[in-house]
């Protein structure tokens, strides 16, 4: 099928991407490059360099006979959108709108929508299943419950099917060492831990140490890169196989401490480095942790790469075979 792949130069859409050749699709890639890197598009994969609110993208997709969509193209730092929303409800709400209507006016039958544990806010209990309130505690988590909401209505109204996957924390690189996490500027926490290891900053500072969890640090489940890749696959196939619209939780199932990643990147990498302790980032719950069983039960999804140690060592490999991301 062919399946165009918005935000394709991004972290976790250039691996989807990857996933979908694997798996005998064809990705056709829509970035901005505002973030993305046109490094990360393998070579042979079409490439359009565009907003993805331009007007001339929906006459595109149709030419270009789109059948599914993928849409990874978002702002997705939680401390910037406590700064700036209206950057947020911008990129994300309006330009989300323009996409998905888009995709409709094409004739675009199904669309696989990034969501985010965000959605979520404090949960009363962990691990959090799809069933739990949503009501998210920052800007980031809000904008992308709305293009859910959209895609519902969207879904319900128009016939037009989506699976929202609702990440926990992305992490991890392709085992190539080909293409791997590279934001500027890096706000993620494993990224910013290995710079440390690799000596170019001089400490990581850990956000909060008073939230209520066993050590006083940020409890997150931190699924492989890889992992997540290979959900969009069966998504988008279970959709093209009469599937229902839907949201799935991504996670390991497992949650780790701010405290207990850094004491694990220091034992993979073999390197000591400096650690600081900071005050809470606006916006953080204390403790995300999913529950992936739906997923698993309904996809048959089962996350093979996800140990702590391998998305640890997989981030390693690329952040020492490119130094400098996808400028080396
Ligand atoms: N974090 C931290 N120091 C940093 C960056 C992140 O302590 O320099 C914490 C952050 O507060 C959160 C966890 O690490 O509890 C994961 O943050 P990240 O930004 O990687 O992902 P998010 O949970 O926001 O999706």
């Amino acid at each position: 099928m062919k399946i165009l792949v918005a935000g394709g130069a991004g972290y976790i859409g250039s691996h989807t991407v990857r996933a979908l050749v694997k798996a005998g699709h064809t990705p056709v890639v829509l970035d901005n490059l505002s973030h993305g890197h046109r490094g990360a598009v393998p070579e042979g994969v079409l490439f359009k360099q565009a907003n993805i609110e331009d007007s001339d993208v929906s006459a595109w997709m149709r030419q270009e006979g789109i059948e599914g969509m993928m849409h990874f193209a978002a702002s997705i730092e939680v401390g910037e959108s406590m700064k700036n929303p209206a950057l947020y409800y911008k990129n994300n709400v309006v330009g989300s709108y323009h996409l998905i209507e888009a995709a409709r006016q094409a004739g675009v039958k199904y669309v696989v929508f990034s969501s985010t544990a965000a959605v979520y806010g404090e949960p009363d209990q962990v691990p959090i299943d799809e069933d739990a309130k949503q009501v998210p505690t920052n800007v980031y988590g809000r904008t992308k419950l709305m293009i859910e909401t959209m895609l519902k209505d969207y879904s319900d109204i128009y016939g037009m099917k989506y699976i929202a996957l609702r990440y926990f924390n992305a992490s991890g690189a392709d085992a190539s060492g080909e293409i791997g996490e590279d934001h500027h500027p890096e706000t993620h926490l494993i990224p910013l831990v290995l710079q440390a290891a690799a000596g170019k900053r001089k400490s990581i500072t850990i956000f909060g140490t008073d939230y209520p969890t066993p050590d006083g640090t940020c409890v997150r489940d931190y699924i492989h890169v890889t992992d997540l890749a290979d959900a969009h696959v069966l998504a988008m196939n279970y959709l093209a196989n009469g599937g229902q619209s839907q949201y799935f939780n991504l996670g390991s199932g497992k949650g780790f401490s701010v405290k207990e990643i850094v004491e694990a990147a220091k034992k993979v990498t073999g390197i000591d480095f400096s650690v600081e302790y900071g005050t809470r980032r606006a916006g953080d719950p204390g403790t995300l942790v999913a529950s992936s069983d739906k997923i698993k039960r309904i996809l048959g999804w089962n996350p093979t790469h996800s140990t702590v140690e391998q998305v640890i060592g997989d981030a390693w490999k690329w952040h020492q075979t490119h130094p400098q991301g996808y400028n080396d």
